[in-house]
């Protein structure tokens, strides 16, 4: 198709046991929990300050915490109830204590009153009555594309119509609306989605995440599949706010469908001359930013530089449709796409209210082989595993996975340098873990560690067992603690 560049590899990367097992299962809606917890730092930036109080009766949508600062983004409460505690909790990822508001259920989800943009809601129904033939629910599986009800010329219409009436929308009342609705990076960067799009340096091109490079995660190809077009606006809408000369939706190649899909959205939506699909090869880890944008379009972030710095922006699928979401429906950011996975009887695609506790997901997945399996919240790589079963889920969650990793006995250091050689940041993960052993983190920041982007794949290969990326986690803590 016109629409699709199929791209080689230009960095280094490692071909993982895909186990994608989940990728052909629906999005299931869990039931409503009973309770919530709302951690109050969930994004990347200042963590918000509670604006409820217990004992408060709360609303499905309703800011329940905000800050002033920038670089934050504020918090919904996911279910209608009581205030029950505004509390403090362990954050066991960062390893620092975190507030957090557990609300209490009243059965009924009770949402406050959303407000849609009018002039893209009627646009957006007939659309969907349209598209949602596209896909067989039942089985997972994409129709052939063509089976969409309405012609070409009634879609190019459509089309049409909601593009202009999204570039009647200034674009400071959409970025207000993204604020406010608490979109963050949910590729599991959580950037605050406003502060991107409120940039003032000259944008060339906006990429749209859709490798999903980890093994066994399906989130992300699962909403491409069930949600494209509402991608698609999305990405359009967030085109319009910082007006790029070239529109790249990255695909990996090991999700066809995804890419032929998308390929169709872009003609039928008219979008050809500055969208294109880019089909990339299957390598972990592909859906790194910044790996990504060399991969896409062959420039290098400098060292301590973001995206923007070099004209790119990068948002994630799931992240798209949340903008879209904003508008269409004027829902806030209160649920989202998770994978179940690994040594489960049933896995699932579910889509959650943030704030349910991981026990309530696990409970629908049928028989769990928990016996030597431990429990990751995140995929395989990047993931870091769960003690505790009622932590909940935050806007950084895209997988649960069970799984059994064999416990092998950490080794010396041979100098075999295959860690050196897989690094995609092409660092020097042997010194980050010998000089943490040692406790001597003053020096690494001349190594470059915050480079590290903790993707996993010194650990990987490395054929003495040493648990790297522990080291690097370790180190970089250590060194926030002394300001570095
Ligand atoms: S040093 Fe960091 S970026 Fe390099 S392979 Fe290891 S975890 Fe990945
Ligand atoms: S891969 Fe492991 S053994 Fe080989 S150089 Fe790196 S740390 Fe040492």
């Amino acid at each position: 198709m016109a629409n699709i560049i199929k791209k080689g590899i230009l960095s280094k990367g490692l071909r993982l046991p895909e186990n994608k097992i989940s990728e052909s299962i629906p999005i299931r809606k869990l039931a409503i929990p009973e309770k919530v917890l709302i951690l109050l730092q969930q994004h990347f930036g200042e963590p918000c300050n509670p604006i409820v109080a217990r004992g408060d009766k709360v609303k499905t949508g309703q800011i329940i915490a905000d800050s002033e600062k920038l670089f934050s983004s504020p918090l919904h409460s996911t279910i209608s109830g009581t205030v029950t505690s505004v509390t403090k909790t362990l954050n066991p990822f960062a390893n620092n204590i975190v507030s957090a508001v557990e609300i209490t259920g009243d059965g009924e989800d009770n949402w406050i009153d959303l407000k849609p943009e009018p002039g893209v809601k009627n646009i957006c129904d007939k659309l969907n009555e349209i598209y949602s033939d596209c896909l067989d629910k039942t089985q997972g599986k994409p129709l052939d594309l063509n089976e969409s009800k309405g012609n070409s010329g009634e879609l190019k219409n459509l089309w049409d119509m909601l593009k202009k009436a999204i570039e009647e929308i200034p674009n400071e009342e959409l970025i207000k609306r993204i604020k406010n609705a608490g979109i963050v990076g949910l590729g599991g960067a959580t950037f605050p989605t406003h502060v991107k799009l409120a940039t003032t340096k000259k944008i060339d091109t906006l990429i749209l995440n859709g490798c999903e490079c980890e093994p066994f995660i399906t989130a992300d190809h699962r909403i491409m599949l069930e949600y494209g077009w509402q991608v698609l606006a999305g990405a359009y809408i967030i085109f319009k706010v910082i007006s790029p000369e070239f529109v790249y939706i990255a695909i990996e190649d090991n999700k066809r469908d995804a890419i032929a899909l998308f390929a169709k959205l872009i003609e039928d939506s008219g979008l050809g001359q500055k969208f294109r699909v880019v089909s990339l090869k299957s390598r972990y880890p592909m859906g790194a930013e910044k790996i990504l944008i060399k991969n896409v379009i062959g420039k290098k972030v400098p060292v301590g530089k973001l995206p923007m710095d070099i004209g790119v922006v990068v948002n994630n699928v799931g992240t798209s449709k949340a903008v879209f979401d904003s508008l269409s429906t004027g829902t806030p950011l209160v649920e989202k796409v998770v994978t179940v996975t690994g040594d489960v009887e049933k896995p699932q695609n579910f889509l959650v209210r943030i704030g349910t506790p991981v026990k309530d997901m696990l409970s629908c997945c049928g028989e769990l082989n928990t016996g030597k399996t431990k429990i990751i919240m995140g995929g395989p790589m990047m993931g870091n595993a769960i003690a505790d079963l009622s932590f909940p889920i935050t806007k950084a969650v895209s997988c649960i996975l069970l799984k059994h990793f064999e416990n092998i006995q950490e080794g010396n250091c041979i100098r075999c340098g295959r860690c050196v050689n897989i690094c995609p940041m092409n660092l020097m993960p042997l010194i980050y873990a010998a000089y943490a052993k040692n406790s001597k983190y003053e020096v690494l920041p001349d190594y470059h560690i915050n480079t590290c982007i903790e993707c996993g794949s010194c650990a990987y290969v490395c054929p003495a067992g040493i648990p790297i990326v522990a080291y690097i986690k370790t180190a970089k803590s250590v060194l926030v603690g002394y300001g570095k």
